[in-house]
């Protein structure tokens, strides 16, 4: 019987949880290492560990093309909305242009997918930043190769980008920290010149993609020393990680002193990985999310690359039950997809006995290197929050005038140097209705809803408020079961009990969609709608409250997204 026991000594923290069952029914092709149903398979173990129990549910509002365009080009932004598999021969320079094709293929519903991937990153993001939990997590997101108008590496839309930005409208440093076995160029790229964000990543390097992240590369300009590159060989132990994860962790903090933490946990790092080539056990891997957590800041958890679904699910979800203080039984519950953690239904990922190619010296070596760089920042940048610039469309969140902005005086890397929230402009956004992302949001998913909540019917097209899900355990959509104190708890792992409330207004698709990235700072309001029952409640006057019962024509149920 799968358990779970308290962390002794753990500081308790709020920890809320992003999870949209749409993400498991994408498909990047057949033959294809990315897949998003890793995801589901983690928040089954999750929910059947019980860990709802323990942390707030939310299915995140999507990101909109216009919160997306905070960092990415409005043309590569624009590309991805319209491109489809039928459409896509249309295309053929764009799909040049920003390099989709092989490795990042069209496939139905690309936009949903970055749009459930970012928006849960973004909204994280902002409930940390509003003080509405310690620790958020986000396994759909974390995809940390996508550029301003480019695909790489599996990932469209670079959520990590955009959840930093929305840290930093309340933070004057957001540390980013990447565990993936790839180098996590896209992040490092977008914010190499600035030092209000310090990135730091451990990576395979030499010979493997994405070929950046040299120990060298150290952040240019006013971002120099704040960009920082561990480059690693082949197959590094649990010990050996650990050995230079920590001290180079604790001096990023004594350096750097950020106000945020944003942790890239990308699971292709632990042994056994279809594409990756090092040696972490579960323990290991899980080890650096223990010991970022214990430096008690807002902390973002992220997930990333991780090839070996099996893998990736067992350390996802270990890691959440870590978040929450929780520690996870090594008997897996059961669950919708138990047959593919045979044949031991254990939930550890084991190292294996392959070489490490990463001898002390060298890790030595390195990290004194590292080190090194990181005294020389002497101390955090100074802090200068007290006139920040008063946007132009602050208070908008479509404005006409927009139109008129020339895209290419955007300069997303400068302005972020500047944007700072002030003190006094630091209120709680939802009782202002500012302050977090705008027409945002989202629903927290209540596990006692899940259970009980009877179906309503009847739905309008243009639904404003979806309630979806229906009743009894062998109602379609009830993909779970769970025995709790004697009785059976119905554990929806689709999740479609939730209400999920859209945005009263228009998406703000409107004209160009071109929004200045100085305005970022003020296009986004609360998250975190109120609990489903008093969702009615917090609609604007003109979202009308429709039912739409269960569907959920992209969950999962074909066995290939399985195949790993
Ligand atoms: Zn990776």
């Amino acid at each position: 019987m799968a358990t779970m026991e308290p962390i002794d000594g753990d500081q308790k923290k709020r920890v809320c949880y992003f999870f949209d069952s749409d993400i498991g029914g994408f498909h990047y092709g057949p033959g294809h290492p990315m897949k998003p149903t890793r995801v589901r398979m983690t928040h089954s173990l999750v929910m059947n560990y019980g860990l709802y129990k323990k942390m707030e549910i939310y299915r995140a509002k999507p990101a909109t093309k216009r919160e997306m365009t905070q960092f990415h080009s409005d043309d590569y932004i624009e590309f991805l909305y319209k491109v489809t598999p039928n459409n896509m021969n249309n295309f053929q320079k764009e799909q040049a242009k920003y390099t989709v094709g092989d490795d990042c293929p069209i496939f139905d519903g690309l936009f949903d997918y970055c749009a459930i991937s970012a928006g849960g990153s973004m909204e994280g993001a902002a409930r940390l930043s509003r003080d509405k939990c310690d620790i958020a997590i986000n396994w759909a997101g974390g995809l940390h190769h996508a550029k301003k108008g480019e695909a790489s590496g599996f990932c469209y839309v670079n959520d990590i980008v955009l959840g930093i930005l929305e840290l930093l409208r309340y933070h004057q440093r957001v540390l980013y920290i990447d565990i993936d076995v790839h180098h996590g160029d896209g992040v490092e790229e977008a914010f190499y010149t600035t030092d209000r964000v310090l990135t730091v990543s451990f990576h395979k390097y030499g010979e493997f993609f994405p070929g950046t992240g040299d120990l060298r590369d150290m952040g240019s300009g006013k971002g120099k020393r704040y960009a920082c590159n561990f480059p690693l060989r082949e197959g590094i132990t649990d010990e050996n990680y650990k050995r230079i994860f920590e001290p180079v962790i604790t001096q990023v903090m004594e350096s750097y002193r950020p106000g945020a933490i944003v942790l890239q946990c990308g699971t292709d790092s632990l042994s056994g990985d279809k594409l990756g080539c090092l040696n972490l056990s579960m323990r290991g891997h899980a080890n650096c999310i223990r010991f970022v957590k214990s430096f008690n800041l807002p902390l973002l958890l992220l997930g990333g690359g991780g090839y070996t679904m099996r893998n990736v699910s067992r350390a996802w979800a270990f890691e959440t039950g870590l978040a929450a203080g929780y520690e996870l039984g090594s008997d897996l519950p059961v669950n919708e997809y138990y047959d593919y953690f045979g044949p031991d239904f254990k939930l550890d990922v084991r190292s294996s006995n392959m070489e490490d190619r990463n001898s002390v010296e060298y890790l030595e070596r390195i990290k004194n290197v590292v080190m090194e760089h990181l005294r020389e920042i002497g101390g955090p940048p100074g802090i200068q929050m007290s006139d920040p610039p008063r946007m132009p469309h602050d208070e908008e969140d479509t404005n006409e005038k927009e139109d008129l902005d020339n895209p290419d005086e955007r300069r997303p890397q400068r302005l972020w140097d500047k944007r700072v929230q002030r003190d006094d402009e630091m209120s709680d956004s939802e009782d202002e209705g500012e302050g977090g992302r705008k027409n945002r949001v989202s629903h927290q998913l209540d596990v006692d809803m899940m259970t009980t909540q009877p179906d309503v019917n009847g739905g309008t097209k243009g639904t404003e408020v979806r309630r979806s899900g229906s009743g009894g355990l062998d109602e379609p959509g009830v993909d779970a079961s769970i025995i709790e104190g004697g009785g059976v708890v119905a554990v929806s792992v689709g999740q479609e009990r939730a209400v999920h409330v859209k945005s009263a207004s228009p998406r703000a698709q409107t004209g160009s969609g071109v929004v200045a990235a100085s305005s970022i700072a003020s296009t986004m309001t609360p998250a975190g709608g109120p609990p489903p029952a008093n969702s009615d409640n917090n609609t604007a006057s003109e979202t009308k409250p429709v039912a739409v019962a269960g569907a959920n024509s992209k969950t999962d149920g074909d066995g290939d997204a399985l195949m790993d």
